[in-house]
């Protein structure tokens, strides 16, 4: 790992555009949650991450008495559970969707704006504007910094991992049509919700729906008559992938199997999967 993801260090990536890697690095967060700070003069923090004062310090002695909006991208617990010490340590607004209903969410954010699709915020007269992408999660939005072309991604697009879909509150269906919203706009640069910078973001949203498309080909190809649990079809479909990877893997292969189905390919039979 280079030290570019030093945890607590505030990098200076573009003009106005930083970012301090949080204390929780895995196999889903790669290095650690990206938590990013834009503007100089006003500084909106995005996805200020897991509950973790001494990551919560450092964001607040990075924005030097600036920070004006507290943004998240979604409510996965990596992402936005300190926004409520972040509110309390700046008096800055959290903006963001609130989690539904069932696991894996931080049920206690609690946003003082709901953004809406294409609802903007100034910073120095610089607009970040909300993309809903909906998919990773069903309240993700993604924020665009529209001057510089840069895309604050959160899950939606990561830097060295494949984002993880999980089904029910996760949606394919939903995930590629986001996919497809942001491959239309005039993006120069993607910044994550974990690993590095990314340009080209053209090229990597194709790759990334061409790896969906993919995985989701076995996935039909693993599918016979007879039906198949989530653990019997793993090995054909994620053969590739490090085991220790798999019991991730079978959330997203669920998302593949409930969208096959809704093609009629998929059957589901039991607790297996079969040809429809
Ligand atoms: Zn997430």
């Amino acid at each position: 790992m280079s030290d570019e993801f030093t945890p607590g260090r505030a990098v200076e990536l573009m003009p106005g555009v930083r970012r301090i890697v949080a204390r929780n690095p895995g196999p889903l967060t790669g290095p650690g949650t990206n938590t990013w700070l834009v503007g100089e003069r006003e500084v909106a923090v995005i996805d200020p991450g897991p509950v973790d004062p001494a990551h919560v310090e450092a964001i607040v002695a990075a924005g030097e008495g600036r920070i004006c909006w507290i943004l998240a991208t979604h409510t996965h617990r990596d992402h936005s559970p300190a926004c409520g010490l972040l509110r309390e340590r700046t008096g800055a607004p959290v903006v963001g969707r609130r989690a539904p209903d069932g696991g894996r969410q931080d049920r206690r954010f609690q946003p003082d704006l709901e953004p809406g699709d294409g609802e903007a915020i100034e910073l120095d007269g610089r607009a970040l504007r909300c993309i809903a992408t909906p998919g990773h999660a069903s309240n993700h939005v993604c924020w665009l910094l529209v001057d510089a072309g840069l895309l604050f991604s959160g899950d939606h697009i990561l830097g060295h991992v494949t984002p993880v879909i999980l089904p029910p509150d996760g949606d394919m269906d939903d995930y590629l049509g986001s996919l497809a919203r942001l491959r239309a706009l005039p993006l120069l640069g993607i910044a994550p919700g974990h690993g590095p910078m990314l340009d080209n973001p053209a090229g990597v949203i194709d790759g990334l729906v061409a790896h969906r498309l993919q995985r989701e080909a076995k996935v039909s190809a693993a599918l016979g008559d007879a039906p198949v649990n989530l653990d019997g079809l793993l090995p054909s479909v994620y053969g590739d992938v490090d085991v220790s990877l798999h019991e991730l893997a079978r959330h997203t292969l669920l998302a593949h199997l409930i969208r096959l189905e809704r093609r009629g390919v998929a059957l589901r039979s039991g607790d297996g999967w079969r040809r429809a």
